[in-house]
This record gives structure tokens, C-alpha cells and sequence, in this order.
């Protein structure tokens, strides 16, 4: 798919490919290709600010916040790179009652989150559709957590449509490698070892109703280069099929696990080459959300951020209960552990603006209204004045002292450049109300 062997490709074609993503066009895959064999340091750094050109044109300044809430780590597949695997037999397993997971979503909220991802390992009968289906309402129920989006194992159609009905806003699934012989020797039991129903979660997704669904490949198991080209041509299938293709792109790369037996060093993906894969995607599907984990050290998801994320994790633990305390047996080893206010604040100080929003998915923004708005290139106003919003709540419930000031300039900074009618609703917040937005 992609020729390694190929002289890199020349400057007006790579140029004439950045021109067509900055008028938010969408890639084809000899575009894709092209940029995935370019070797030109300078033509690489114009890859780099056209991503940050695109990603501020269609979603302006703001980066989006969230942390993962393990559920369970559970799990009756062997991947042998996770180390929840049922391999792992010095794992400490543990299913959250629905309780347990209100007190840690709670727990949350206190930070100042209002948007959190579920993750579980697949167990059909703890972790199965009728429990996430409880845990997920009583969360809404019960805390201050506006939108849920969950990370688990792919579902029938009629489940999906229980999970979507039940408020889930993104379904979110990795293929983890589309290289099937490698996807293989990785996935040799369980449910997980059959490539194609995992290839199709998408399409059984969409089918019960999700329009927004995040995808991604676990970069460091195969050739990053064919597994991005992959994924970006299973996007522009569903493009092709359904009109729409995935809101979110993940990008994991493989980290230490307890009780992994995978090989990190074959397939390496250095930080130089994560840049270049937030970049791409961020190119080739310029409406699509780029998610950053706390996989990666803090230095580098700061420099992520400039090369076309719009979302990022913070203050993550990645076991059930490792926010309330140790936590049981955790996925994956963290390598940013900053807390939410040290990210806000960073976030702050690199010139975006740190945004605790959920108001898409409240105002029904989503699916095909999200892609319509952001086509027209409007949804980026709407994302801004909404970050504004949701962090002024932040300041006003959450800050601590040091951060509350520096956030304070910047929205004072912020509020004078914006239109009519935000400095009204900055003073509804200011006296008390909650979940203000447009
Ligand atoms: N069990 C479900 C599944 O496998 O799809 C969902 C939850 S699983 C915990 C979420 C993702 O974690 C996986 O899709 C995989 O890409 C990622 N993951 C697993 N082990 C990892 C590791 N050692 N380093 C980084 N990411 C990992
Ligand atoms: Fe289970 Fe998911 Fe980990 Fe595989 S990646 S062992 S399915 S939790």
C-alpha cells in the first residue's frame, strides 16, 4: 500500500496536497500515501503548520478535556500486549458495581469534569450490555457528568441501540492492527480473535444508531506507515457507505503493560513519528477529532497539540478504583501524570483555550449536524464561545488559586474580543448558574 523504496515525493505535489486539506477537503489515498513517504525535514515542518492551520480553522483555539473510567478489568480475551489479558494471572480483577463507579464519576466531577470515557475489558456476563447500560444511567443520574462515551468491546446491533439509547454519545473501538497476520499472532483466543466481526463493530455501530464513533490502530504492532494508511482507508469506506466517517481518531501507542508479552521494540513508534500520525490524520480528514492520551509523556502531548489534536486526557488512572485509590491491576503504564488543573493551566499557557464542553451532544450537535456545522466551518464558533463558557464554570467551581488568576486573564482577554451576548451569560455563571452554553 504504501512504497517505502519511493523517492520522496516533490514539493509542489506535497504543497498541492496541504492546499487541498486547508480548503477541508478530504484526502485520497495516493495523497495519504505521499505524505505518509515523505522524508524532507523542511517540507515536514510545513506538513506540521498546515495540520495546526487546519485543525484551528475548522475547531478554533479550544482543546477539549477528559479522563477514562475503568469499569472492569475483567476480560476473557488474551491480547498479549494489555494487561487485563486472561493471561495475566497475577492480575487483581475487579468489576466496579454501579455504585462504586457513581463514587468515582463523582469523585471526578469534583475535579471539574463533565465528560468521561468508560472503558472495560470484554466480559459478557460482568461487563456485559446490561451492565454498562446501569452503570452508564446511574452516572447521569447521579453526578455531574454531562456526557459518557465508552471504549469497550464490540457489541450486536440490538445492543448498540441499547447502548446509544441509554445517552452514550461516542462508541469508540480500535482495530488495534489491520494487518491480519499480525492481528493474528496478537489475538490467538477469545471473542477478540475474529478479525472480521471486529473489522465490522463499526458498521454494526452505526447501525444501532451510533453517528459518532472513534476509531484508531494501537501503534507499535505492526508498520505504523500501512496501519495509518488502513485506518484512513476504513474511514473513507464508511465515508463512502454511510455519508459520514468516524468523529474521533485514537492514537495509542503501545506502552509497558503488567503481564504483556508483546514486542515493544519491532514496530517502535518514536515521538517523531507520532507527530507525523497526528498530523496526517489530522490532514487527510480535517473534520475529524484527534485524541491524545496520557500514554505519552507530558512533553510531548504539549507539542501534540500543535500539530492538530483537539482532544486530550488528563490526570488519568487506567484501573477500576484508581482514582478513589491504588486501584486494581492497571491496563498500561501512564506516562503524563499531571494533574487536570496542571494541563489546564499548560494548555492555557501554549495559547488555547481549555475547554470542558459537552454542550454538542446537549443541544443534539451531533452525527450529521456536527458535519454539516463543521463544514460550514462554523462549528470552531461555536466551540470557542462554549469553551469560554464551560471554563468560566471551572474557575468559578474547581480552580485553585494559582491557576484561577492565569485563567481569569485569559478570559478576560477572551470576553473582550468576543461578540454580544457572552459577557451576559459569563454573569449568569458568575451567579450561580450551571451548564451554560449555546
Ligand atoms: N476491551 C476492549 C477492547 O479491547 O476493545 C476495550 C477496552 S481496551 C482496555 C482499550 C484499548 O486499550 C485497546 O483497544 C487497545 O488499543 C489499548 N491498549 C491495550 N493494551 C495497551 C498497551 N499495552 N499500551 C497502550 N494501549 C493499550
Ligand atoms: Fe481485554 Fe481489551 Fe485488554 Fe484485549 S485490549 S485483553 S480485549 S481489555
Amino acid at each position: 500500500m504504501v512504497n517505502h523504496n519511493m523517492t520522496g515525493p516533490d514539493r509542489h505535489r506535497i504543497r498541492d496536497i496541504l492546499d487541498r486539506s486547508l480548503r477541508l477537503q478530504t484526502l485520497n489515498m495516493s495523497e495519504v500515501s505521499s505524505l505518509l513517504a515523505l522524508s524532507d525535514r523542511d517540507l515536514w515542518d510545513e506538513v506540521f503548520h498546515a495540520a495546526r492551520r487546519v485543525k484551528e480553522k475548522v475547531y478554533g483555539r479550544r482543546i477539549v478535556l477528559f479522563a477514562p473510567l475503568y469499569l472492569s478489568n475483567e476480560c476473557s480475551n488474551d491480547c498479549l500486549y494489555c494487561g487485563f489479558r486472561t493471561g495475566n494471572s497475577d492480575a487483581r480483577r475487579k468489576t466496579l458495581s454501579a455504585a462504586e463507579a457513581v463514587e468515582e464519576a463523582a469523585l471526578l466531577a469534583g475535579r471539574g469534569y463533565r465528560r468521561l470515557l468508560l472503558v472495560a475489558g470484554e466480559h459478557p456476563k460482568r461487563a456485559g450490555i446490561d451492565y454498562i447500560e446501569k452503570t452508564v444511567g446511574a452516572i447521569y443520574r447521579e453526578t455531574d457528568i454531562r456526557i459518557l462515551h465508552v471504549n469497550a468491546a464490540p457489541m450486536s446491533v440490538e445492543d448498540f441501540r441499547r447502548l446509544r439509547a441509554s445517552g452514550v454519545g461516542v462508541y469508540q473501538c480500535f482495530q488495534e492492527t489491520y494487518h491480519l497476520p499480525s492481528y493474528r499472532s496478537y489475538h490467538r483466543h477469545g471473542a477478540k480473535a475474529d478479525y472480521d466481526g471486529r473489522l465490522h463493530a463499526m458498521d454494526r455501530a452505526i447501525e444501532g444508531g451510533f453517528e459518532d464513533v472513534g476509531m484508531g490502530v494501537l501503534l507499535g504492532l505492526y508498520d505504523w506507515r500501512w496501519d495509518v494508511a488502513a485506518l484512513i482507508a476504513h474511514c473513507r469506506r464508511l465515508i463512502g457507505k454511510y455519508g459520514f466517517g468516524p468523529h474521533t481518531l485514537s492514537v495509542p501507542r503501545l506502552q509497558p503493560a503488567p503481564g504483556a508479552r508483546a514486542d515493544l521494540e519491532r514496530y517502535r513508534v518514536t515521538g517523531e513519528d507520532l507527530k507525523k500520525i497526528v498530523a496526517i490524520y489530522r490532514l487527510s480528514l480535517p473534520y475529524v477529532g484527534v485524541v491524545i492520551s496520557t500514554r505519552e509523556p507530558a512533553g510531548l502531548r504539549d507539542e501534540l497539540l500543535a500539530l492538530g489534536a483537539s482532544q486530550i486526557s488528563a490526570g488519568s488512572k487506567t484501573s477500576p478504583r484508581g482514582y478513589l485509590n491504588d486501584g486494581d491491576t492497571e491496563q498500561f503504564e501512564i506516562g503524563d501524570s499531571r494533574s487536570l488543573e496542571e494541563v489546564i493551566g499548560k494548555i492555557a499557557g501554549l495559547g488555547m483555550i481549555p475547554s470542558l464542553c459537552t454542550a454538542c451532544y446537549r443541544e443534539g450537535r451531533s452525527g450529521a449536524r456536527f458535519r454539516e456545522l463543521a463544514e460550514e466551518a462554523v462549528i470552531g464558533n461555536f466551540c470557542h464561545e462554549n469553551a469560554i463558557l464551560s471554563l468560566t464554570e471551572y474557575v468559578r467551581e474547581c480552580a485553585n488559586p494559582e491557576v484561577r488568576e492565569q485563567l481569569k486573564r485569559l478570559l478576560n482577554e477572551e470576553v473582550a474580543k468576543s461578540r454580544n451576548g457572552l459577557a451576559e451569560k459569563i454573569q449568569r455563571i458568575e451567579s450561580g448558574t450551571r451548564d451554560v452554553h449555546i
